[in-house]
């Protein structure tokens, strides 16, 4: 069964939906659906686009070079055999914001990711039914952080099992629910008076993208029906094969980014889709409660010690190769860099926060937020360091 949440508002754009809901047996409520404009969403991010792929990836037979679908805003690719990426540009539309992808074996096919938007899961089973009528075993979502999982009622709607970490269900709930009740300006008042608060320039910056993050995430939350998992994978039971006929995917847990974090590796091609324990190209989003600086540092190193040929699909930014995680890597190495000689100069951690500064080789790597991801990497860290 497919728990739906629902929001008590309503547009006439839902009632089709609503009504192909209720002839479908895991429709518990009634199916509502708002309309919803996302024009704003990806505003958060500078609106850097996303980088071509990279030479050696031109010329990885894995990889095909044209996209079958190329939407703008994503772009879904071959990149093995029933293997398929699907990449986002957010600086050109929030329908999908985060990567996904599919896997297509003789017998059946899993989708990956529920997306920001049911928009953005719809064009990923659209594309999926291009290339194979073959039954769909389920959808996973990588973790439960909105821009993976606010498009799951579309996978409901349609009868897709949605899979996902057992704590998913549970995480979505007390994240996001409570937005769907909120008073918006209750809500943003505290972000606003820190924008108004701020010391600096620099620091009211920093408080401008999170304000404007939080405006959308609550917009988001808000047009927005929340579809929970309903087949919870229990991290203490991982890994698990998956075999999709001719094709076996390896599900594993992997502490860092959220405390929900899946990857699905398929060993016989070194193809593994990392869902956001891998930012390429992207400053890493560290805001998360259960996300650990020093615990995420250590699953990359892993990640470093996969086949030299591996290829990664990350939860943001192009397909990469080794180089995608030595670069994350160097990013958190920089944060730390940088925090460390302030923590050492007595620099309290509320400042140091703000006092971080992008290097050159890092400065078309979109920043998110800087609440959600420099802040809280220098906060954490800091906590890291006091604890020893
Ligand atoms: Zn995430």
């Amino acid at each position: 069964m497919i728990d739906f949440i629902s929001t008590d508002r309503e547009t006439t754009g839902a009632r089709s939906d609503r009504r192909t809901a209720r002839s479908l047996p895991f429709s518990r409520r009634s199916f509502l659906v708002k309309t919803s404009c996302f024009g704003a969403f990806y505003a958060a991010a500078k609106l850097i686009p996303l980088p071509a792929l990279a030479a050696e990836l031109a010329s990885d037979s894995r990889v095909s070079q044209m996209p079958i679908v190329d939407k703008g805003f994503a772009s879904v690719r071959k990149i093995g055999n029933g293997l398929y990426a699907t990449i986002s540009d957010p600086s050109r539309g929030g329908t999908t914001y985060c990567n996904g992808g599919f896997l297509v074996g003789k017998d059946s096919a899993m989708l990956l990711e529920g997306f920001a938007t049911s928009g953005g899961a719809a064009l990923q089973m659209e594309t999926l039914r291009t290339v194979s009528q073959v039954p769909v075993k389920g959808a996973l979502d990588t973790h439960y952080h909105f821009d993976h999982s606010m498009g799951n009622a579309f996978y409901g709607a349609n009868g897709v099992p949605l899979w996902a970490h057992a704590s998913v269900a549970e995480r979505i709930i007390e994240s996001y629910a409570p937005l769907q009740r909120a008073d918006k300006a209750a809500m943003l008042g505290p972000f606003e008076k820190r924008v108004q608060d701020a010391k600096s320039d620099t620091e009211r910056q920093h408080s401008q993208s999170d304000l404007k993050a939080i405006t959308e995430l609550f917009q988001v939350a808000n047009s927005s029906l929340l579809a929970l998992p309903n087949h919870p994978l229990d991290p203490a039971k991982l890994p698990i094969s998956i075999d999709l006929g001719g094709l076996t995917a390896v599900l594993e847990s992997y502490p860092g980014h959220s405390g929900t974090d899946i990857i699905v590796r398929v060993p016989d091609q070194n193809v593994v889709y990392t869902g956001d324990l891998l930012f390429s190209g992207f400053y890493p989003v560290c805001f998360d409660e259960k996300a650990t600086i020093s615990v995420w540092r250590d699953t990359l190193k892993k990640f470093a010690s996969f086949d030299k040929d591996t290829l990664f699909v990350p939860g943001h930014g192009q397909i990469c190769g080794q180089e995608g995680i030595a670069s994350i890597r160097e990013v958190f190495d920089d944060i730390a860099e940088q925090a460390h000689k302030m923590y050492q100069a007595g620099v309290p951690a509320d400042e140091a926060q703000h006092r971080y500064a992008v290097p050159d080789k890092f400065k078309n790597f979109p920043i998110y937020a800087w609440g959600f991801t420099i802040g809280p990497t220098v906060a954490k860290l800091y906590v890291e360091w006091q604890a020893k």
